[in-house]
């Protein structure tokens, strides 16, 4: 058995279409650890369900290997479908004439729980998400984040040790995303693995311990979130409204500040610079930049790894390289 959870390795899948051929993954390579969360962020067409669907089981590889705890997902397709579970998002593939509990039980027929050890786990599978209280209602008279919920349930039914989710919060409302990244959070605490797809980044920083990057089917980041924030190259914004004289700049002085904007109307000055890390020297140029001014209001906006993301996916597209970008632990 393999150290992974889930080890890719020069995984390759090509599409065969009229206009020619589509590369949707080339050479990818990622391993995600027992216990572990993976961010898996790129833009449309990236190739992220293509990834997902292939560790599923749902589609073949054409080159490359892809294993689930040392299971092949070609040669070991059954083996890889007990050891994971999947959620794709959005309304497909519930059965709206049965209840919520009877959808659970068909899906974990499927997956494999035997019939005693099924009707064991219902109810702690429909405890854990939520949905006790309207497990015997037909899932038609289910909302979304309920649906989302039952598709988490179905998922987990076989308590797979690797959990694929593609986009779970997909249209749901901040409470009902909230519960779900809850419900996420507590598998990680029991040791489930998940590789997690989404294009919340609020998903992927309440979550995930590593960041990977696809784009155009390749990885071209593949880091902690920690470092992943760092790639920015800033930690806040800071925005500060004032009235009179308005500060003198240096912007020389310090490393740690980077100046936006300064502007003036009507008496009223407004200063926007980026801090790129809080340290003396960052406050110590903050405090010269800002004595004997007449201050009205300080607005600190953290980095939000949204921010980072946008900043990254910039590079890409200006194509100022995904060398640029490119980092590998
Ligand atoms: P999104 O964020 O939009 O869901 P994605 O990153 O999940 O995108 P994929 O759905 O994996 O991207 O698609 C990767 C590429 O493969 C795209 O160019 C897509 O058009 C193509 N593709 C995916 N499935 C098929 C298919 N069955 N037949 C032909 N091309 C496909």
């Amino acid at each position: 058995m393999s150290d992974a959870a889930i080890e890719v390795e020069g995984l390759g899948r090509t599409f065969k279409a009229r206009g020619g051929d589509i590369v949707a993954l080339r050479d990818v390579n990622l391993r995600v650890e027992p216990g572990e969360i993976v961010g898996l962020l790129g833009s449309n067409g990236a190739g992220k369900t293509t990834l997902t669907k292939i560790l599923a089981t749902l589609l073949l590889p054409s080159s490359g290997t892809a294993r689930v705890f040392g299971h092949d997902v070609t040669k070991d397709a059954r083996e890889v479908r007990r050891m994971s579970g999947v959620v794709l998002g959005g309304e497909r593939g519930l059965y709206g004439k049965l209840t919520g509990r009877e959808n659970l039980r068909f899906f974990g027929m499927l997956a494999g729980v035997g019939r005693r050890r099924l009707t064991e786990r219902l109810d702690a599978a429909l405890d854990r998400v939520g949905l006790t209280e309207v497990a015997d209602r037909a899932v038609d008279t289910y909302s979304k984040g309920m649906r989302q919920r039952l598709h988490l349930a179905i998922g987990m039914i076989n308590e797979p040790p690797v959990l694929l989710l593609d986009e779970p919060t997909v249209g749901l409302d901040p409470v009902e995303a909230e519960r779900l990244r809850h419900d996420v959070a507590a598998l990680r605490a029991r040791g489930t693995s998940v590789l997690l797809t989404s294009h919340l980044l609020l998903d992927i920083e309440r979550l995930a311990d590593r960041v990977v990057i696809l784009a155009e089917g390749a990885v071209v980041a593949d880091v902690a979130v920690d470092e992943f924030a760092k790639l920015a190259g800033y930690t806040a914004v800071v925005t500060v409204r004032g009235t009179g004289r308005s500060p003198v700049l240096d912007t020389g002085r310090s490393s740690q500040i980077m100046v936006d904007d300064l502007s003036e109307a009507e008496g009223l000055w407004t200063l926007r610079l980026r801090v790129r890390d809080w340290s003396v020297d960052s406050f110590g140029h903050l405090g010269a930049v800002l004595g004997g001014v007449e201050i009205l209001g300080v607005d600190v906006a953290p980095l939000r790894l949204e921010d980072v993301y946008g900043h990254v996916a910039a590079q890409l597209a200006t194509g100022s390289g995904t060398d640029a970008v490119e980092v590998h632990p």
